[in-house]
């Protein structure tokens, strides 16, 4: 089926008007005609091939919320017409002890990505969300209620679960003290989550402006992660520390206010290795870790989770033809705090 998309056709060019072939609906897929996109930061990261697997054309987009438009005779949870969301995969091997546990991000032979990725066929090309629909296997597909506003629901899928994933994992709730590192797409959620939870929060951030944003998002104080008196204020008092920064930063002030026993987990990966001072570490028993994403199955309990405690991203909505702008502008860290496409713009 030809498809409009936007596309990014080399490392240079600006990402513009492509038609893409989106296949038949098979008997387990579900075709989806997308109303909204999140725009991711490893979006801009891909089509500039800063990664080094960059894939030409590219539809860049993993953060899906739309409609069912049609589905396979195989097809049991979903019918025309349902609120749906695509995350960042399409595809796992489905057999693999990681997929059998339901985490697909995982999976032993390598999850398939929304794009930029290869099929399980080994050669057809995976395309993301900046296109007017999706055809994806129902497995892969996650339910989205209606009481959600969709553009807002969009970044829970790559910006959401990147860190409600991490803070579950940690049972982070009650009477802990948890950090967030950096106010962005993430960090904005992971603030919003860890309150949830019922948490006391913390964000970290270099930039005093944001104080005001992150107490309005739910954070109970903001530290200024450059300021030596005040980390050293903030000595041996978390449990938990989400970092979002990808940018270099210092990780041993930030693992020097932990706990005993606490720990401290990286969603952002900056482009060079970091240092990090064994005896930080050693002296209180705590330990630096990391998550990607989340399952399947606890990318459908985020979602329900934010039905339930009407929690949503706050985002700027463009038409996709600014998407280019926006790129730009999500360098300059000037947005709140995810721009998300609208793809009527595209019809
Ligand atoms: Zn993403
Ligand atoms: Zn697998």
């Amino acid at each position: 089926m030809p498809t409009k998309a936007y596309a990014a056709t080399s490392k240079t060019a600006p990402v513009g008007p492509f038609t893409i072939e989106r296949r038949e609906p098979r008997a387990n897929d579900v075709e989806i005609a997308i109303q909204y996109c999140g725009v991711c930061h490893s979006d801009l990261h891909q089509v500039r091939d800063e990664w080094g697997n960059a894939m030409y054309p590219m539809v860049p987009g993993h953060e899906i919320v739309g409609k069912v438009t049609r589905v396979g005779a195989g097809v049991k949870r979903f019918k025309v017409g349902d609120r749906v969301a695509v995350g960042c995969l399409v595809d796992s091997c489905r057999e693999c002890s990681a997929c059998k546990a339901g985490l697909e991000q995982y999976c032993e032979k390598g999850m398939i990505g929304t794009y930029n990725s290869y099929e399980a066929d080994g050669k057809t090309v995976t395309y993301g969300g900046s296109s007017e629909k999706i055809v994806a296997r129902e497995e892969f597909v996650l339910s989205v209620s209606d009481k959600l506003d969709p553009a807002r629901t969009a970044p829970l899928l790559c910006a959401g679960i990147t860190t409600y994933s991490p803070l579950r994992h940690a049972n982070v709730g009650k009477g802990q003290r948890v950090g967030v590192v950096g106010l962005g797409g993430l960090g904005h959620m992971g603030v919003k989550f860890a309150r949830a939870f019922g948490a006391e929060v913390t964000v970290f951030t270099t930039s005093a402006k944001k104080r005001a944003d992150a107490i309005a998002l739910g954070a109970h104080e903001v530290t200024i992660s450059t300021d030596a008196d005040a980390m050293s204020k903030q000595a041996g008092r978390f449990d938990f520390i989400l970092d979002t920064v990808s940018a270099p930063h210092d990780y041993d002030v930030l693992v020097n206010a932990l706990k005993r026993d606490g720990r401290m987990t990286l969603v952002g990966a900056p482009p060079t290795p970091a240092q990090i001072t064994g005896f930080g570490l050693i002296l209180q028993r705590r330990s630096i870790g990391g998550s990607l994403i989340g399952g399947l199955p606890e990318t459908q309990e985020m979602l329900d989770f934010c039905a339930k405690h009407e929690i949503v991203s706050d985002v700027e909505v463009i038409p996709i033809q600014e998407i280019n702008r926006a790129y730009e502008r999500m360098l300059k860290g000037d947005v709140k705090y995810r721009f998300v496409i609208d793809l009527a713009s595209l019809r």
